[in-house]
């Protein structure tokens, strides 16, 4: 497993057809029976999947990718996550690319220069805006994965949201990614320590923290479980795509082997 070297000062690497990816996804959507939820503002052209099982206690999974536009390996492996189409029994939401102009431009930012994900306190960005509000109508999740990339990182690592200690899913991600790609063993990472390796379980004091990026707003709002997920974008596309979905699917399989409590079991961590 070959890293590139080619990322220097920000990734470098394979684009893709977002507008193409995006497509195939509704098509991959429409044949496995998911819904489409439009996001405002309209004009931004993005939708959430939905797919629920009619059981009222159904557990309740949320993903999403495509926040920042040099990741292309998550809406990729959104794509190949409904085409293979292989869900545990739960209730699903899947937002397969916040950022479309971001991705358009192989830039982190949208085209109005704002990292949409340090925007979810008090947002400026359409992006955060409409993604906030579609999100203030949804139930709590019991789950989070965002799926990110990581032009700097030596390999695969994840953070860890999970402030109640519910049963972890991350070393489950670490090993089954440790099979596609190298995790990155680096005692710390993006300025953070580790807790394993390619494990951060980041102590986070929201209210002391100004630019809340999707995580910190979803632990504050409506789950108390997620992962962000990061991909190392020096390596080729397709190996980056695979160690995502195989993350997801180490996360999902995990998730379902332990007996994760409901979302309605657990006590809401307080609003800021
Ligand atoms: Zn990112």
């Amino acid at each position: 497993m070959q890293r590139l070297d080619q990322n220097q000062n920000g990734y470098r690497g394979e684009r893709i057809d977002v507008d193409a990816t995006l497509d195939a996804c509704r098509a991959a959507a429409h044949q496995h029976g998911w819904s489409p939820e439009p996001l405002p503002p309209a004009e931004l052209n993005r939708c959430a999947w939905v797919r629920r099982t009619g059981r009222a206690e159904a557990h309740r999974i949320y993903l999403s990718t495509g926040m920042h536009g040099d990741e292309p390996a998550g809406p990729s492996a959104a794509l190949q996550l409904l085409r293979e189409n292989r869900w545990p029994d739960v209730d699903l939401w899947l937002l397969p690319c916040l950022n479309p102009t971001g991705l358009r431009a192989n830039s982190r930012t949208n085209a109005a220069g704002i990292d949409v994900n340090r925007d979810y306190r008090q947002p400026r960005s359409a992006e955060a805006q409409g993604h906030l509000t579609w999100l203030e109508q949804q139930p709590r999740f019991d789950l989070a994965l965002l799926l990110h990339e990581d032009w700097e990182a030596h390999g695969f690592y994840c953070y860890e949201l999970n402030p109640h200690a519910l049963p972890s899913l991350a070393g489950a991600m670490v090993n089954a990614v440790r099979a596609v790609c190298p995790i990155d063993e680096s005692p710390e990472i993006d300025g953070r320590p580790i807790s394993e390796p390619g494990i951060i379980r980041p102590l986070i004091e929201a209210e002391l923290r100004p630019d809340w990026p999707e995580a910190l707003w979803l632990g504050q709002h409506k789950t108390s479980l997620s992962y962000t997920l990061e991909a190392p974008s020096d390596w080729p596309l397709p190996v980056r795509v695979k160690a995502l979905v195989t993350a997801v699917q180490a996360a999902l399989a995990q998730f379902t082997a332990t007996d994760q409590p409901s979302w309605a079991a657990l006590p809401h961590t307080p609003s800021p």
